[in-house]
This record gives structure tokens, C-alpha cells and sequence, in this order.
């Protein structure tokens, strides 16, 4: 806390929307936050920020606030106020009812990539040592789980391999389903100066984003595939490069495994891989493809970052790799202006990740099945642990529905509105005899909720975010919280209702605890944060200062290893009812399903989702701009205003997902990544047709 004079202080903290994790000063006047101001010293934006992390901060006070918990006997019946004692003990005692009637694996609990590391940690201790399995998941599970999952089999580690500032070293860019200058405003100003610097640039996406074309930056080659085939062109730029003679023998004969390479290689070469015989299946002309794969091969230092237009796809997990692949082969990892960059949407997804979140893993990414790790954690926590991992969260709505799967503790996510096939995801809430709902909001979930426990913002507690580049940096508390508790303080009375000791005076012994039990945390501390800033993991003995590029000398996992990255086609394709494939992607002012920015002073810069629809395809339909538009799919219907451009190519609709009543989850499937269940929100066939106003 610094001084600022009479009635003014201000607090060094960290933005709660993207996974930039830029750097603020909360100024205070009294009690009341009055300013943010971007910090010159955050070393993830170096005084720079958005307009969500500037002006999109009064959600937090806003009268929708839920400040008192309340309970109710049934979801039919209206909400009842009553103290903490009483709804965290009836939780409680709903729990283990449960428990024992149907089984210890009745219950789980689902982290929130919103909430800080120490709040995320927690709430997998609860349902690993109180509830006594393995059911937690978390939102992550929706938009980056195939990175951990392609990344640690490829290079070994679940994360990105840079810092921001690698970019600046960067002569060739290459984006990949991602749209930095709305989704990630301070990186993609980044990448804009080093562009304007004179670096190439190749977008690989089925719209023009904003990088295609401004006054100050032309994209050398625009990849305009069509949704759900990114995995056909990565393997065509491979084509190219093994073909060629592209490769980068020295680094792969030194940095990678013999066989796997071998394989790749021949696989990649196949007749059926090269960008002449997947263009009709992408789009993309293989004159495009094989001048964007001599670029990235041969342009100097190249990187490349991707987003959720690379993830979230029923072969998400194997673009991961396949992106992974490109940058081994031609020795593009492990110096700065290079590597594999996930952006990250939300602002704690690395950190939610890296917590233990995932039913499977312990904090640190480590198998539930080893018996060692689960010694270690044992040995702290005093209880046993399930070797069996848990259930993922579609799993434990499959589980609803059939009758096993009976009490689910949410913290900070709202699951009825952000997975996909809402329908499916109701009905699975409606089936259950005890949802407890921790958040700032009465939000969507809530409707299915028993219990209701008030969360905290940012501002209303302490603890750490880690952002898209492995930097862990400390929130501060700014003012109280309004409803007495923080979330980690929730958690831990949660517990103890339950039955099992949780006892913190402070979330910085909620990190020593991590730190203890996590090697890649070893040296994480928040006298350490606060004397350095922020620390990007690894932290450790061998790295006391953290680790701003990964695997330099050698792969985490020792030597890098190629996977076989076969193009499936995804089920959902375009068909004579359904004749437009639909995909989806965020605009810089509003955040996510928008309950935090909507209830901000940014809602004047974006009021409405709109669909953007390609002017031949409007007319086509008797379709002009502003018009009302039925969106159906195979699984719901919606309606929207039309925005008609060449934005998008005929064939491809686009919308933005930041209000509930646009209902774009409603039309989503339930497509999902064959490794990790992540949905494929960017791929839906679409039929549109021009309505009335609704
Ligand atoms: Fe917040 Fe992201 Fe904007 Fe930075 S770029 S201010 S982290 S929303």
C-alpha cells in the first residue's frame, strides 16, 4: 500500500479478465475505489492496459451484488436469507447425506479460472480430502484443456514457452485461431509494434480479425480456412517443410526422439498431406499454404500463438500437437522470439489448470495414480487419496442424469450458461438433490441452486492469478469483502463443516502449502513476489528467479516428441438444412458472458451480440444489415441482428458470445476434443434464415 496523500492510497493488483494478467494501481478514496491505473512497473503490460482492465472494474459493487447466503428446500421454492453458519452447515449436511445414501463419489466440486490460485487450490483439497474423490474439474475443461494436454505430450509441460516480451525478438508471427487485439488488447499491441517493426505475419483463422488488414499492418498470408479443419492445413504446412527440406536437422537430431520423428515425417509427407490435396477439404490455396510454411520455416525466429479457435474443436487436442510439431521441426523452441504460445482467455486459466483442477491430476500435473505424489499429499493433508481420477464435467452430468451424481460445489463459474448444449446442461442441475453456487452474482447456475453462498471480487481479497505466460502475480486486497468472507475463507468453512480441518490464517499459507508440495512452485513465496513483482514457474532451487522461456537446453519432458497428428473431419458438418458453419470469438470491450463487463459503463461500446453473415450469403436470403435473424442448429435455435460484411467468407457465419439472451450456447453441440472433452464451440452448422423482431 503506498501513500498518496490525504484521503488517497493505492493497491497493487492484477486485472480479473484476460490471461494477460496486466498490472494495476487500485487508487482508493476512503474505502471507495475512485481509478485503476495501469502500473508502469507490471512487467505483463509495462503501464499499458484495455479498456476492460481501466473502466470495467465497478461490477464489483454493483447493486446485483449477493451479499447474504440463502438457502432453499427446492429450486421451485424463492430464496430463503440466512446467516454463513447456517447455509455452509446445511451444505454441509446435504453433502454427506448424499454421501451416504448414493456413495462417497456422489458429490464433486468445479474450480473457477476467475478466482485466485490459492482459492482454486483449496477447492480441490476439499473435494480430494473432504469428499474423499477425485470429481473436480474446472472451467478450463471448456476452452484451454487440450493445450495441457498437446503440450505435455509434445514438449513435456502444460504451459506456454515464452514471455510476452519474446514477441519483440519475434521475425515471423504466425496466429492461429486467435484474435489478439480483442481478446488479448495489451499482447496484441505488443505484437502490433514489432509488426509495424517490420515482422512478418501469418493469420491462420476463417475470418479477417483485425490483423489482416489495419492501416499500420498487413498479414504477409491469411490462411482463411474453413471451421474445423486446422488440423488438415497444419499437417500441409508440415508437408511443405519435410518435403522441402525445411527441417532443422541440427535441432531435431539433438532436441528430439529418433522414432517418433521418423514417423512424423513419413507421415507428414504423404500425397494426401500436401496443401494441394487438402485444399478442397480447408479452402486455403496451396500456393497460400506453401508460402506461409517457407516463411515460418525459414524467416528467422518464428512463433506462434493460438487461441481458442485452435482448442476448442473436436481435434483440439491434436492441433496442439500439430502446432507443437511445427515449431520442433524447425527448431523454433527455446529462445526468445520463438516457441508456442497459448493466449489465454480467462485471467487465472493457467493458474486454474496448474492448481490440481483437473480430476486426474494433483497440483503440478501430476498423476492421481502415482503413488508417490499422492504419498507426498497425504502425508500433508492427513487423509488418503482416491488413486481413481474423478470425473470430468460432462461426466458428472451424464452421472446426473442416470441418478449417481447428486451435489455439486460450484465456485465462481456459471456453468448453465457457459457449456455447451444448454438444454443438456439444465436438465443434468434439475436432476441433482444439492447445487451450491458460489459466486458474486445470482447468475444462471444459480436458478438450479440450493444453497447460495456470496463470492468476492478481485479487489475484495488476497492471493495470486497466473497468467498466460506462467507469471504468477499477487491480487491485494483492495477493500473488505462485501459479504463478510472471501472465497478462500468460504472454502475452508466449508470444510470444516464437512468435517475436515482447513485452517489459514492467510492466503500466503495457502501458497507456502503449494509451494511445499509442488516442484515448480518450490521457491514461490510472497515475500518473494512482492520483492520481485511477479515470478513466472518454474520457480525453484535451479531457478530461484522463475523461468521466462522454457525448455532451452532440453525439453521438460527430456527430448521433445513428434505425434501423429491425423485430420479427422468433425461430425458436424454442414448439410442442406443446416447450410453455414457457425464460429464464435470475443470483442475487446466485453468479457466472456459479459456478467461482469455488462454491469460496467462498457456496455455502451457493445450492446448486443450480432451475426455476422457474408453478403453474398445475405442475399441469398433477403437478408440486410440490422435485420433480425432465426439461427438454428441441430441443437437449439437463437435469434440475433444480422451484420452483413466480407469479414467473413460465404459459406461462415460469426458471433460474439457476450450476452445470455444471444443464446449462442443454446445452438452449440455436444461435439467435444476426443482427449479432453473440451466442446467444439467453433464449429456449429447453421441454418439462418430473416425473422420479425422478437
Ligand atoms: Fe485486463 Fe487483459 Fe485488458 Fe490487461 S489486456 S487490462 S489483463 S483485460
Amino acid at each position: 500500500v503506498i501513500a498518496m496523500g490525504q484521503a488517497e492510497k493505492s493497491v497493487i493488483t492484477t486485472c480479473a479478465y484476460c490471461g494477460v494478467g496486466c498490472s494495476f494501481k487500485a487508487e482508493l478514496k476512503g474505502s471507495e475505489v475512485v481509478r485503476m491505473v495501469p502500473h508502469k512497473d507490471g512487467k505483463a503490460n509495462m503501464g499499458h492496459s484495455c479498456v476492460k482492465g481501466r473502466f470495467a472494474w465497478g461490477y464489483a459493487t454493483h447493486p446485483d451484488r449477493i451479499t447474504t447466503p440463502m438457502i432453499r428446500a427446492s429450486i421451485d421454492e424463492p430464496w430463503r436469507k440466512v446467516s454463513w453458519e447456517e447455509a455452509i452447515g446445511h451444505a454441509a449436511g446435504e453433502f454427506r447425506r448424499i454421501q451416504a445414501r448414493y456413495g462417497r463419489g456422489a458429490v464433486g466440486g468445479i474450480t473457477s479460472s476467475r478466482c485466485t490460485n490459492e482459492e482454486t487450490y483449496l477447492v480441490q483439497k476439499l473435494v480430494r480430502a473432504a469428499f474423499g474423490n477425485n470429481n473436480v474439474d474446472t472451467c478450463a475443461r471448456v476452452c484451454h484443456s487440450p493445450t495441457g494436454y498437446g503440450l505435455k505430450q509434445t514438449l513435456g509441460e502444460s504451459a506456454g514457452t515464452q514471455t510476452f516480451e519474446s514477441v519483440l525478438q519475434a521475425d515471423v508471427v504466425m496466429v492461429i485461431g486467435a484474435n489478439p487485439t480483442e481478446g488479448h488488447p495489451v499482447f496484441g499491441s505488443l505484437l502490433k509494434r514489432r509488426l509495424r517493426e517490420g515482422a512478418k505475419l501469418i493469420v491462420v483463422d476463417p475470418r479477417s480479425i483485425e490483423l489482416v488488414k489495419t492501416p499500420h499492418v498487413q498479414a504477409d498470408y491469411h490462411l482463411k480456412l474453413l471451421p474445423g479443419t486446422n488440423v488438415a492445413v497444419a499437417n500441409a504446412l508440415a508437408h511443405v517443410i519435410v518435403t522441402e527440406g525445411l527441417v532443422n536437422e541440427a535441432f531435431v537430431a539433438e532436441r528430439c526422439e529418433e522414432a517418433a520423428c521418423r514417423q512424423w515425417r513419413d507421415f507428414v509427407a504423404r500425397p494426401e498431406n500436401s496443401p494441394e490435396a487438402t485444399a478442397a477439404v480447408t479452402g486455403v490455396p496451396a500456393e497460400a499454404v506453401r508460402g506461409a510454411a517457407r516463411l515460418y520455416a525459414t524467416g528467422g525466429n518464428a512463433a506462434i500463438y493460438y487461441g481458442l479457435g485452435v482448442t476448442e474443436h473436436s481435434q483440439g487436442s491434436t492441433m496442439v500437437m500439430a502446432i507443437a510439431n511445427l515449431a520442433m521441426a524447425t527448431g523454433n523452441v527455446g529462445r526468445m522470439g520463438v516457441g508456442v504460445n497459448p493466449l489465454r482467455g480467462q485471467n487465472n486459466v493457467q493458474g486454474s489448470c496448474d492448481m490440481g483442477s483437473f480430476p486426474h491430476e494433483l497440483p503440478g500435473y501430476r498423476h492421481v495414480s502415482d503413488a508417490a505424489t499422492r504419498g507426498l499429499f497425504e502425508s500433508e493433508w492427513g487423509v488418503a487419496i482416491d488413486p481413481e481420477p474423478g470425473m470430468r464435467i460432462p461426466n458428472m452430468f451424464e452421472a446426473a442424469l442416470d441418478g449417481s451424481f447428486l451435489g455439486l460445489y460450484i465456485e465462481g463459474e456459471d456453468i448453465a450458461q457457459s457449456d455447451p448444449n444448454t438444454q443438456h446442461v439444465e436438465a443434468a442441475l434439475r436432476a441433482m438433490e444439492c447445487v451450491v453456487v458460489q459466486d458474486i452474482f445470482l447468475n444462471e447456475t444459480a436458478k438450479y441452486a440450493h444453497v447460495f453462498l456470496p463470492g468476492s471480487s478481485f479487489l475484495e481479497k488476497d492471493g495470486t492469478f497466473t497468467n498466460a505466460e506462467r507469471r504468477i502475480s499477487r491480487v491485494r486486497k483492495v477493500m473488505p469483502p462485501l459479504a463478510g468472507m472471501a472465497d478462500w475463507e468460504v472454502t475452508c468453512a466449508l470444510a470444516r463443516a464437512l468435517g475436515y480441518p482447513m485452517d489459514y490464517a492467510h492466503p500466503s499459507e495457502i501458497m507456502d502449502e503449494i509451494a511445499r508440495l509442488t516442484p515448480t512452485f518450490h521457491g514461490v513465496g510472497y515475500a518473494r513476489l512482492d520483492a520481485l513483482g511477479s515470478i513466472q514457474w518454474p520457480c525453484n532451487e535451479a531457478a530461484p528467479e522463475g523461468t521466462p522461456i522454457m525448455h532451452v537446453d532440453h525439453f521438460v519432458r527430456g527430448k521433445g516428441r513428434f505425434m501423429l497428428t491425423a485430420y479427422v473431419p468433425t461430425d458436424e458438418r454442414a448439410s442442406k438444412r443446416y447450410p453455414l458453419l457457425l464460429t464464435t470469438g470475443r470483442i475487446l470491450s466485453q468479457y466472456n458472458v459479459g456478467a461482469q463487463t455488462r454491469r460496467t459503463a462498457n456496455i455502451v461500446w457493445h450492446a448486443e451480440d450480432r451475426l455476422e453473415i457474408h453478403p453474398h450469403d445475405a442475399e441469398e436470403r433477403g437478408i440486410r444489415d440490422g435485420d433480425w435473424v432465426g439461427v438454428a442448429s441441430r441443437a437449439g435455435e437463437t435469434v440475433l441482428r444480422a451484420t452483413v460484411t466480407g469479414r467473413v467468407q460465404p459459406g461462415v457465419v460469426y458471433t460474439t458470445f457476450h450476452f445470455p439472451e444471444s443464446g449462442a450456447n443454446v445452438i452449440t453441440t455436444d461435439n467435444s476434443d476426443w482427449a479432453t472433452n473440451c466442446p467444439e464451440y467453433k464449429v456449429t452448422a447453421v441454418q439462418v434464415v430473416p425473422v420479425s423482431q422478437p
